[in-house]
């Protein structure tokens, strides 16, 4: 399938799952714009090295996804876009009582409002092309919850309701707004945390992995982000031009339990 003369914006993407689907979409042949809150050289080296490795135009745009401006400039600066992946996320665990209520606001606004402001800022664009489409990277946790972690699974929960408001209002006009919710993925980040749940739990890499990360992914393997990208690429395919505000779980069975 061929992704080509489309222009994709990934908010979040200079690491991890967004990066890995940008890299998807690219390699199926669409112009990408990787986004994050930093403005290094680093950040626009590692554009110009996507667009080089799969021949598409590839750029950077700073953009704080925290704040609301930011992000409905980020989709200006673009050119507005042919597909919108909402991605920007971070995480805080707490029990409620003890959770800081400027990590409540942050996750709120960089998990939830952000897929706000850029679809608004995204449709009409494609409403006028009469071809559009809204991937929004939920969780298991758009699905089901974890103690601890009340602002992550309220954020993903709203994620998930507004990706099936937003399939209504775009119903019948080329346009479509999914989510993928994957379990476990093995991102930088989660690599890191192996050697310090191995410290803790005095087991060894294999061990601490199935037994206690993957305790809920029944697969026992953590979802890859080509994985998470491949789900991406197929979302804006043909073959998906009618599935539209539902969710996708890449979750090893996590949600099936
Ligand atoms: P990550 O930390 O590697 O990536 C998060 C990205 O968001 C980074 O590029 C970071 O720079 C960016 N970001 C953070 N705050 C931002 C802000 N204010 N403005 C702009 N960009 C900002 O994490 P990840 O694991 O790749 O997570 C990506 C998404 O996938 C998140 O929405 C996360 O909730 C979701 N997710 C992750 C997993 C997992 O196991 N890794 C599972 C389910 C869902």
């Amino acid at each position: 399938m061929s992704l080509s003369g489309k222009t994709a914006i990934v908010t979040g993407s200079n690491s991890g799952i967004g990066l890995g689907v940008a890299r998807s979409l690219a390699e199926a042949g669409a112009d990408v714009v990787l986004n994050s809150f930093t403005d290094s050289q680093a950040d626009h080296d590692l554009a110009a090295a996507l667009g080089a490795e799969f021949g598409v135009k590839a750029r950077y745009i700073r953009a704080d996804m925290s704040k609301g401006a930011d992000c409905r400039a980020l989709v200006a600066e673009a050119g507005g876009c042919d597909i919108l992946v909402n991605n920007a996320g971070i995480q805080f665990v707490a029990p409620i009582e003890e959770f800081p209520a400027e990590k409540w606001d942050a996750i709120i606004a960089i998990n939830l409002t952000s897929a706000f402001h850029t679809t608004a800022a995204a449709l009409p664009g494609m409403r006028e092309k009469g071809w559009g489409r809204v991937v929004n990277i939920a969780s298991a946790h758009g699905l089901t919850a974890s103690p601890f972690k009340s602002a992550y699974v309220s954020a993903k929960h709203g994620i998930v309701g507004m990706t099936k408001t937003v399939a209504l209002e775009t119903a019948g006009q080329g346009i479509t707004a999914n989510a993928i919710c994957p379990g476990y993925v093995l991102t930088p980040l989660v690599e890191a945390q192996i050697p310090e749940q191995m410290a803790a739990h005095k087991l060894d890499r294999e061990t601490v992995i199935r037994e206690v990360m993957l305790a809920r992914q029944p697969s026992r393997q953590f979802a890859t982000v080509e994985e998470v990208g491949g789900t991406a690429v197929f979302l804006c395919s043909a073959a998906a031009a009618q599935i539209t505000g539902t969710t996708i779980s890449v979750d090893g069975g996590w949600t099936a339990l």
